[in-house]
């Protein structure tokens, strides 16, 4: 599996806004949204791009226009912090969603909510922000393989080793954009230093 570890002061600057305890729902949302944009300005970086004609105000010009279409795709309900940005910047873009949870009989992972538009062919963009043990990523990346994707890349804004070593296990195929890798899970799952419960922090439920 590839690792983009994103290096970039902007990044850097934004993500110590999410850490920050003092941070309130909507500047954290907003600071969610850009780094949203800048994972997704490194991922995009190499998508193909076709030759398109055009004439500018002066004369005829080749530019030009992304290929293929593309797929986000959210895990609910962290995922959908990092939607936005990815709407406003990506052409061609339809959205698919999958929520995850554990089975409390068997304690493995199920969707309970999972529609996926057609992904054949297309380049596709998980949007899972905090890579914890990796088990709901993971699934998720299960079930849209298993719906016809590939091209697939995994967009986390915080990463922790476990669930770094979980992906390259059972999806070495992917590639991983992450704007920070930090240096374990507490005995909770939560990954340390952090930034707390994502959802809760985008969504105002704590
Ligand atoms: N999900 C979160 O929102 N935060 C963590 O630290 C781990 C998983």
């Amino acid at each position: 599996m590839k690792v983009n570890h994103l290096k970039h002061s902007l990044s850097e600057h934004y993500l110590t806004i999410l850490r920050d305890e003092r941070t309130e729902t909507e500047e954290f949302r907003n600071a969610a949204n850009k780094i949203s944009i800048l994972l997704l300005a490194e991922a995009t970086k190499e998508l193909s791009v076709t030759d398109k004609e055009i004439t500018t105000p002066l004369k005829p010009f080749v530019g030009k226009e992304i290929e293929k279409e593309s797929v986000a795709i959210p895990v609910l309900r962290a995922g959908l912090g990092l939607l936005d940005g990815i709407l406003n910047l990506l052409p061609n873009l339809s959205v698919g969603y999958i929520g995850v949870q554990r089975n409390e009989e068997t304690s493995h992972p199920e969707d309970y909510y999972c529609k996926l538009p057609d992904l054949n062919n297309k380049n596709i963009f998980v949007l899972e922000p905090m890579l914890a043990t990796g088990g709901s990523l993971s699934f998720a990346l299960s079930q849209i393989k298993n719906a016809g994707g590939s091209h697939i890349s995994a967009l986390c804004v915080v990463s922790a080793p476990e669930g770094i070593k979980r992906l390259e296990e059972k999806h070495p195929d992917i590639t991983l954009y992450t704007a920070a890798i930090d240096d374990s899970l507490n005995e909770n799952w939560y990954i340390v230093p952090g930034l707390g419960d994502m959802g809760d922090r985008l969504f105002g439920t704590i």
